[in-house]
């Protein structure tokens, strides 16, 4: 019946069909010919379809899309097969997207006479796919100029999405790592560790909802270096699939910072060792294990004798080096477990663990002749220190072994200076 039947005959047919309608006849000269239509196909034509019966498909279809349409039925005959097209159609200012299919209809002798189309509007689906590819750019461009490195993982803890600032990071290439373990990111003893993380934070219920959580840790480069890091974590659930992605800074340069600064605070900044306020946090420390575990610890407290004269006659500055030194001298008797400070001036104190009276009293004897033996060949002026020497047991907290020790250094310089007093 669609192979012969008049728009009269096939128009009751064609209306019960829900969606737009259109019959097309291939006349003799090729073109094709409005054979019928339903009320529907009036959204695409935008006519009364009983005014355009029998017109030329130039004088149905709307000028902007006619060339796919006849396009369309042309491709349709000469492959005697179904195809479809997509033609966006703007109506009362409207875009409207619509997906036409065109079917041969073949007469009983293999000819195709006529070709049925029928199209279903797709306007949200495309527009729902203009979003999501607007949303796929949006995101994309985020994460490729976003200054933090930016990692997911899969189910399996393998890279899926490495962006920019990560390659430069890992000084590793996109393509090498998407795919690769992300353990093979941290140096090798953080490794247990982490996937013991990474499973904890997957399998957790608490922490099954959207979370994040802040950490340090180190990353390893491809050419073996580390770097210390700062991760926020985060997972999304998409069905049975959890993807985890992490934001990574590097933050070296801020640990060199923090260094830098915990160090100059430490440090007396003539000499390059540790100054009264780093002293007295080793000694706190020190004295409370002493009172633990009921050892030992010795302090010498010494000051140079007439250091004024020294600057009075050779100046300040060589003052300075004499003071430097003095200094390197005394460094050559210091262990690595003592810890030698500028107490201020010309004083100075060595804090001497696990050492009892008979050995810090040798330990500072052997100092004062030593730098009296090299200050006397170096020096001009000569020069000697005067010292005190205290012990403690546990029983006295550190500031009393303070006092006691500069105590006896200020009797030692009473005494005649050059010389030792202990307690
Ligand atoms: P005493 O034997 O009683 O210790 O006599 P002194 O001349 O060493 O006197 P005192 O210890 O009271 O004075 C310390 C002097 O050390 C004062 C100052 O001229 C000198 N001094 C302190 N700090 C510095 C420094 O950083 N550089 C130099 N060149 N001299 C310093
Ligand atoms: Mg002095």
């Amino acid at each position: 019946m669609f192979l012969s039947g008049t728009h009269s005959e096939l128009a009751s047919q064609i209306e019960a069909i829900g969606t737009p309608v259109s019959i097309w006849e291939r006349a003799k000269n090729g073109k094709f010919n409005f054979v019928s239509g339903n009320t529907l196909f009036q959204q695409i034509v935008d006519s009364e379809v009983s005014s355009l019966i029998g017109h030329d498909v130039n004088a149905v279809i709307p000028r902007y899309i006619v060339k796919d349409v006849k396009e369309a039925l042309i491709t349709c005959v000469k492959d005697q097969k179904s195809i479809e097209n997509e033609i966006v159609i703007e109506r009362h200012g409207r875009p409207r997207w619509w997906r036409f299919n065109y079917s041969p209809l073949v007469s009983r002798n293999g000819e195709v006479v006529r070709v049925l189309s029928t199209s279903i509007e797709i306007t949200e689906k495309k527009e729902l796919e203009k979003s999501l590819e607007t949303s796929m750019k949006r995101f994309e461009a985020v994460i490729n100029s976003a200054y933090d490195g930016i990692i997911t993982i899969d189910n399996d803890q393998n890279i899926k999405m490495f962006n920019q600032a990560a390659g430069e990071m890992f000084d590793i290439a996109h393509q090498d790592a998407v795919g690769m373990p992300l353990v093979n990111l941290l140096p090798g003893r953080f490794r247990h560790k982490h996937n013991d993380y990474v499973a904890g934070f997957n399998e957790s219920p608490v922490m099954s909802r959207p979370m994040h959580t802040r950490a340090s840790v180190m990353g390893l480069r491809q050419d073996g270096t580390e770097f210390p890091l700062e991760v926020t974590i985060s997972k999304i659930r998409v069905g049975q699939t959890t993807e985890m992605t992490a934001v990574l800074r590097d933050i070296s340069e801020r640990a060199r910072l923090i260094e830098e600064l915990r160090a100059a605070a430490a440090t007396d900044p003539l000499t390059g060792i540790n100054n009264r306020r780093s002293f007295e946090k080793q000694l706190e420390a020190e004295s409370a294990r002493c009172i633990r575990f009921d050892h030992t610890m010795a302090i010498v407290m010494f000051d140079l004798d007439k250091f004024k004269r020294v600057n009075d006659q050779f100046g300040h500055t060589y003052g300075d080096t004499v003071l430097l030194s003095v200094v390197k001298q005394v460094q050559s008797q210091i262990r690595d477990v003592d810890v030698f400070a500028r107490w201020g001036g010309d004083e100075f104190v060595v804090l001497l663990p696990e050492t009892g009276l008979d050995g810090a009293l040798k330990w500072a004897e052997k100092t004062r002749s030593l730098v009296e033996q090299q200050q006397k060949n170096e020096n001009h002026a000569g020069l000697t220190l005067s010292m005190g020497v205290t012990i403690s047991s546990g029983e006295k907290d550190y500031a009393q072994l303070l006092a006691t020790v500069d105590q006896l250094l200020f009797s030692a310089k009473a005494e005649g200076r050059n010389r030792i007093k202990h307690e």
